[in-house]
């Protein structure tokens, strides 16, 4: 079947695959999944189409009687805490997260705030290609989409509430926030502001153009908010995405951190701070053994699941509870507030966790253990990156091995992460190693694993 959705919503370049007529047509493929008169919240970030988009989305939704709800501009986890909290039916967010600015999205988000799961993409996807249409009664096209002003307060107050705000404001915290031009712009500077933190925002304007910078956070892109920490002294950067699920962390140092080592840190914290929590944590394949090293002498152990939040989401609801879930692109989980990334709540937890240890972010970060990493990837179809995978399982047999995507090889000194990319016809290598020697090796070795393949596939065509 011909597929829309891919690893996380709906992505296109605005006016080519997303224009008005495809996403009117969505829109009544996913009010056609909800049912009519089911509530359904509706959400946008800045991005140039959202409001093109979301205008047709809300058309389709009310041509399958839906009674929609109008967030306009939030953060997708905003959106998200509201749909659970207020008790919607379902969400709607039209985002394309971290991708360049020409592209945008949209999302499907279920009753508990999650994103659907993969099989009820499909069920949409299949009232898309068959063109659904209901026809319905005259008398239920009356309801107009109501504007909910107070979605942004409802979700700053969540945030804040999980925190503890005293401690935050004596610790005078300066810190340096940069909201990628969008969303994050309407609600992590009032989250500082209301935990008594000083700021200092870059990007924080509302911009669809993204003058400022591409909506991923990197230690590229937040160069400039390195650069201004280094001269005022501030003790911490944030750098959110597009649509502020996620946030990117700096130290005082000014060294930008990869999500799976602040997820660590946060995860022993939070693990301190709810003793009610389950001792485990989920993140995907593609975190450093950094994680376990961390947190197994801590008593908390680590469940490895595919790459992509919405499984760890579904992972940890099935399951039945964690301390956390995250991902070492900056996604966090904080399982009390929601179990959903949160780039907001994560800025607070951070805040609360030097709070309370009374320190600096680096010195923490300087108790990890430290590797040498290396992150690439290899142009190949599908066909040879399976095999790549096959391959590297035979030639490390001897070490652990987790084969859940792809395969990570865990050794004593070193891992080593082969696995095919959900989105692009690439395989994705990720090694880390205690000496700079060891992971160029490991890498070398997988790349040849990989180009055998590649010359075994052409060799039989
Ligand atoms: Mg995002």
């Amino acid at each position: 079947m011909a597929r829309l959705f891919g690893t996380d919503g709906v992505r296109g370049i605005v006016g080519e695959k997303l224009t008005p007529e495809m996403a009117l047509k969505l829109g009544r493929a996913i009010g056609a999944y909800f049912g009519k008169g089911s509530r359904i919240l509706v959400g946008r970030d800045i991005r140039s189409g959202g409001a093109m988009i979301k205008r047709s989305v809300i058309s389709g939704l009310l041509a399958e009687g839906i009674k929609v709800y109008d967030a306009d501009l939030i953060p997708t986890p905003g959106l998200q805490y509201n749909v659970k909290s207020l008790g919607f039916d379902g969400g709607v967010m039209i985002t394309a997260s971290h991708n360049p600015p020409e592209y945008n999205g949209i999302k499907v988000i279920a009753g508990d705030g999650v994103e659907i799961p993969h099989e009820d993409e499909e069920i949409i996807e299949s009232y898309y290609f068959r063109n659904h249409a209901s026809r319905l009664e005259w008398r239920s096209y009356v309801n107009d989409p109501l504007f909910r002003a107070d979605v942004i307060e409802n979700y700053v107050e969540a945030i804040v509430s999980q925190v503890d705000k005293e401690k935050i404001a004596k610790s005078g915290f300066k810190v340096i926030i940069d909201c990628a031009n969008s969303v994050g712009s309407l609600v992590t500077p009032k989250v500082l502001s209301s935990l008594g933190v000083k700021y200092v925002s870059l990007n924080c304007n509302l911009d669809p153009l993204f003058p400022g910078r591409e909506p991923e956070p990197s230690p590229i892109t937040l160069k400039p908010a390195i650069a201004l920490l280094r001269e005022i002294s501030a003790d911490l950067i944030i750098g959110h995405d597009g649509d502020a699920d996620r946030a990117i962390i700096g130290d005082d140092k000014g060294r930008i951190l990869w999500g799976d080592r602040d997820g660590a840190l946060l995860s022993a914290y939070v693990a301190e701070k709810h003793p009610e929590l389950p001792r485990r944590v989920y993140t995907g394949v593609s975190s450093s053994i950094v994680v376990e090293d961390y947190l197994r002498p801590r008593g908390i152990e680590v469940v490895w699941t595919p790459v992509g939040s919405v499984t760890i989401s579904r992972m940890i609801i099935r399951d039945g509870g964690a301390i956390s879930g995250f991902e070492e692109n900056g996604g966090y989980m904080h399982i009390p507030h929601q179990i959903v990334r949160d780039g907001a709540m994560k800025t607070a937890l951070i805040l609360e966790m030097l709070a309370e240890y009374n320190t600096k972010l680096s010195s923490l970060v300087d108790e990890l253990p430290f590797y040498y990493t290396i992150k690439t990837k290899i142009p190949a179809s599908r066909e040879e990156a399976l095999c790549a995978v096959e391959k590297t399982v035979e030639a490390f047999k001897q070490y652990r091995l987790v084969t859940i995507d792809g395969v990570k090889v865990i050794g004593d000194d070193f891992w080593l992460l082969v696995r095919p990319s959900g989105t692009e016809p690439v395989v994705r290598i990720m090694a880390e190693a205690r000496t700079k020697e060891k992971v160029e090796n490991i890498v070398s070795n997988a790349r040849s694993i990989v180009e055998e393949c590649k010359k075994r596939r052409g060799n039989s065509k």
